[in-house]
């Protein structure tokens, strides 16, 4: 059986690419997850053959069986990545070796087979090479990265799969909210809880997201751009958004952010800001922080900027926060100096515009 490591990529590639021009007209206005590049990586897994089958193929829809397991029972997890065009010409990925580890974390999480880091990381790199065409080079446009992994085997019987489909797509984005460094507005879900103890919300898994849209139904409702969590527990302590971390800017300089219990999502994003505040010389801390506190800091000007952080939206600035029992600004309500230096300091690096001191780009070519 194939534990995956000596596989090699068979290509096929499309026969039928878009056009140049095609492709630059797409690439205009991509918007975020809506156009796709020609290609697609998939690999295999059955419990008796192991990891096989890794290809390099025309993208297209997939075919599943109606009793295929993902469809039911959501055993499914995924990753988020950039491929980042360089001042050169060249174009690298983001410390794609923190993603591996974290889609190992995820697969173990729902009884999933892991896929070797390498294979992960060679997938989507393969990936890039052969779509390079689509890496956008207007200013922070960017070529969006889905690796995924879903339970293939049709079955109706409640227990993990015994084959899987890992696939990875490819998708141009501009940047993710509308006006790009305009500031969010925040709703705080009291009806509904993202994740519990014991549960996935350390785990990047479609089902955490499917859990958290009717709370983003009822922000939308109320005029907010993005729901921000509660623990399950307490309904106090501020977890994350739907699919971001989040830091708060305090009068003295310092950062905080919520510490990593187990039902908050590790970020990529979150971990670098870590590492980049600190270089800074700011403080850094990783500590419980409750609502009520927020709302009473902002309103006394202890607290002065707080932002989202993700692959897909970078660094977004929070300037109000509603909800039954709260309402209220952070600052001025427009992005705040310290958030906008860490998101000048996260995207020179990824951008290749400043020294990777920390070796975190993977350059492709
Ligand atoms: C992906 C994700 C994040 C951000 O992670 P990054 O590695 O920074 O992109 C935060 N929260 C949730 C729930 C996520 O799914």
């Amino acid at each position: 059986m194939s534990n995956g490591d000596a596989l090699t990529f068979d290509i096929e590639k499309n026969s039928k690419p878009a056009t140049a021009s095609e492709r630059e007209t797409l690439l205009q206005n991509p918007g975020f997850g809506r156009i796709f590049t020609d290609h697609m990586v998939t690999i295999r897994y059955s419990q008796d053959r192991g990891w096989h089958g890794a290809k390099i193929e025309a993208r297209k829809a997939l075919a599943l069986d109606p009793a295929t397991v993902v469809l039911h029972y959501a055993q499914e997890i995924f990753e988020g990545m950039k491929a980042y065009h360089l001042p050169d010409g060249g174009a690298a990925l983001f410390r794609p070796s923190a993603n591996a580890q974290r889609f190992h974390n995820s697969a173990e999480r729902l009884a999933m087979p892991p896929l070797p880091e390498r294979l992960f990381v060679e997938s989507v790199r393969e990936l890039v090479k052969i779509d390079r065409e689509w890496i956008p080079t207007a200013e922070g446009a960017s070529l969006y990265l889905r690796p995924f992994m879903i339970g293939s085997e049709s079955a109706l019987g409640t227990r993990p799969a015994t084959d899987y489909l890992f696939c990875v797509i490819a998708s141009p984005v501009a940047s993710y909210f509308k006006g790009g460094a305009s500031a969010v507005t925040l709703w705080v879900s009291e009806n509904y809880t993202r994740a519990a103890p014991g549960g996935t919300g350390a785990a990047k898994c479609g089902g955490n997201y499917a859990a958290s849209l009717s709370a983003l139904a009822e922000g939308q409702r109320e005029g907010c751009d993005q729901v921000v969590f509660l623990d399950a527990v307490e309904k106090r302590w501020i977890e994350e958004l739907g699919g971001m971390n989040i830091f708060f800017v305090f009068d003295d300089g310092s950062l905080q952010t919520p510490p990593l219990t187990g039902t908050i999502l590790p970020g990529i994003t979150r971990d670098s800001l870590i590492k980049l505040g600190r270089d800074m010389g700011l403080t850094v801390r990783e500590e419980p922080y409750s609502i009520e506190q927020w709302q009473a800091d902002a309103q006394s000007g202890r607290l002065r900027e707080a932002f989202a952080c993700g692959t897909a939206a970078v660094v977004t600035p929070i300037g109000k926060v509603k909800g039954r029992k709260h309402n209220f600004t952070i600052g001025d309500g427009n992005a705040g100096a310290t958030t906008l230096r860490l998101k000048a300091a996260l995207t020179d690096i990824q951008f290749g515009r400043a020294p990777d001191k920390n070796e975190w780009l993977d350059r492709l070519f």
